[in-house]
């Protein structure tokens, strides 16, 4: 296999020492297009060295030095946008005009992150006392690692470090073993826009990489996002080392489709929502909760229809809707669900198993998949399947329908589908989920609001980006000052009153 993928340190790409590697496939096809290294301990530890070198010169260059660098790499991805979002493709397998969407939101990010200057302004109060001033300010992390999910080979990663390196931190990135050449793109534009070398750092591998950065003392912070069984793992291991940690796991998101709903809206919101991208978001759609028997019989007689006819194709098909699932493993795991689902009682109305594509035999595809009648008990209810299958579960009424949502183990997203305000209104303001939209299916928050989910869907304090992201890599220090002409005569050895 000629194409290597390789890490990113100092300034340029470098090839892996371990002799440990992992195929990487092109999901359409199913054949392998290239090979990613996979790090050591000791290689782990030569990044963050690099890092830790790179790190008190860039803390120490002004929020407007910084921004202007993350301007000219903004200038650089908005030009080569559709070569970052070829680079998803072919290795993610979602559809171009999908990955160039996704390019677009993490481009999002560094636009908010070029506002270093401003986001870093601090607070100061004049005469806390007399004559004396407090102010308070934010003052970057260190080195700083992210660890990020197949699913969004270039958002998720953004999500991150356009916001640690405004906030004057070094970032080593360990993007996913599955789609990790959208990192390297990333890193030479950074370099290309004038990144100081050792200031972002990227290192391919798996658990031993990612064991190597959670264990390292240099490392001060650790974002991750990820599967919940690992988001929790990461949390908690980063905890004992002392490490602070925001790490974003699963979800299941339910959409709650009111009698009251505009159905063709409704409908229209689910196909893209639940199927787009295969289903593999964790803002997915992957429960439709119809509430009373008319509106989910009227919901299934519209839906079927249309997801018999998705288009699913190779990502880079300018007419298809749906690309494949990332790998053949994963392929097989929602399969097994699909089946799961059926064994359990679950009533299949459209069934996505048996597609094939003509001169695309071996590629990972699963058609779009519905099932009826889906009981909270059942397994392809509880758990997160992440591929092209919307479950139906039918509530007599509102209240019931809510307290499904808040049951689940997850919390990250969640809709509502109505024209009734005040059910609207009770329904944000009561629900357990991190995020909610109000007749909008998918509710990622912009760059300058944050991304988080609660329950299992995040373990940590801090959200994604915006103003909780700049809170996240930097640390409070409030000083207090006074000057000679301020200060009392004589030693005072009762609590300092400030009067
Ligand atoms: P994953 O948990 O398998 O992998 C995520 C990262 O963790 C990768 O970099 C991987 O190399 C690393 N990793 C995997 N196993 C590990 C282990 N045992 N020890 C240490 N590190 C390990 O997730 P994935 O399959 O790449 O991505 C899909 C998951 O991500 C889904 O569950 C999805 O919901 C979730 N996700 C969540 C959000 C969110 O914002 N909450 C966003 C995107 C994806």
């Amino acid at each position: 296999m000629s194409n290597q993928i390789t890490h990113y340190i100092n300034g340029k790409r470098v090839a892996g020492t371990s002799g440990r590697s992992a195929a990487v496939f092109n999901p359409a096809t199913g054949q392998q297009s290239a090979t990613v290294a996979l790090a050591s301990k000791e290689e782990v530890r030569a990044v963050v060295a690099s890092s830790s070198a790179a790190h008190e010169a860039w803390a120490n260059t002004t929020p407007l030095r910084r921004s202007r660098i993350l301007n000219k790499f903004l200038a650089i991805l908005e030009e080569r946008q559709d070569e970052l979002a070829a680079a998803i493709t072919a290795e993610h397998g979602k559809v171009l005009s999908d990955a160039k969407g996704e390019v677009q939101r993490g481009l999002e990010v560094v636009e908010f992150a070029t506002g270093a200057p401003q986001l870093l302004k601090g607070e100061i109060t004049e005469d806390v006392g007399t004559r004396v001033d407090s102010h308070a300010v934010r003052q970057p992390l260190g080195v700083v690692a992210g660890i990020t999910p197949f699913n969004f080979p270039a958002m998720v990663p953004m999500w991150m470090f356009p916001v640690a390196l405004a906030c004057g931190n070094c970032f080593i990135l360990k993007p996913s073993e599955r789609d990790p050449s959208a990192s390297l793109l990333m890193a030479e534009w950074l370099t290309e826009a004038g990144l100081p070398d050792g200031v972002f750092n990227v290192v391919q591998g798996d658990k031993e990489a990612v064991d190597a950065l959670l264990h390292d003392p240099e490392i001060t912070a650790i974002s991750f996002v990820g599967s919940t069984p690992i988001a929790r793992y990461i949390y908690e291991t980063a905890a004992t080392q002392g490490k602070r940690c925001q790490a974003l796991g699963g979800a299941k998101n339910h959409m709650i489709i009111m009698p009251d709903a505009d159905l063709d809206q409704a409908v229209d919101a689910l196909m893209g929502a639940a199927f787009g991208s295969a289903g593999e978001r964790c803002m997915a759609i992957s429960v439709a909760v119809p509430v009373g028997k008319e509106t989910a019989d009227a919901l299934i007689a519209k839906l079927v229809p249309q997801i018999n006819e998705l288009r699913v194709a190779p990502g880079t098909d300018p007419k298809a809707d749906m690309g494949p699932l990332v790998t053949a493993q994963h392929r097989d795991k929602v399969l097994g669900y699909i089946n799961k689902g059926v064994e359990e009682g679950a009533d299949l109305v459209v069934d996505g198993r048996d597609i094939r594509l003509q001169g695309y035999e071996d590629g990972y595809f699963v058609g779009g998949t519905l099932f009826d009648n889906v009981t909270p008990d059942m397994t392809i209810y509880k758990e997160e399947i992440f591929g092209p299958v919307l479950s139906i579960v039918r509530a007599d009424d509102f209240a019931t329908a809510s307290d499904l949502v808040d049951s689940h183990e997850y919390g990250n997203g969640t809709a509502i589908f109505t024209r009734d305000g005040d059910t609207a209104r009770e329904f944000a303001h009561r629900t357990k989920t991190g995020m909610v939209g109000i007749n909008v299916p998918i509710p990622v928050p912009m760059a300058f609001h944050s991304f988080g989910g609660w329950k299992a869907s995040l373990f940590g304090d801090h959200h994604m980006h915006g103003m909780e992201g700049v809170r996240f890599y930097t640390k409070l220090k409030t000083i207090t000052t006074r000057w000679p002409t301020g200060i009392r005569k004589g030693a005072e050895f009762v609590m300092p009153n400030m009067s």
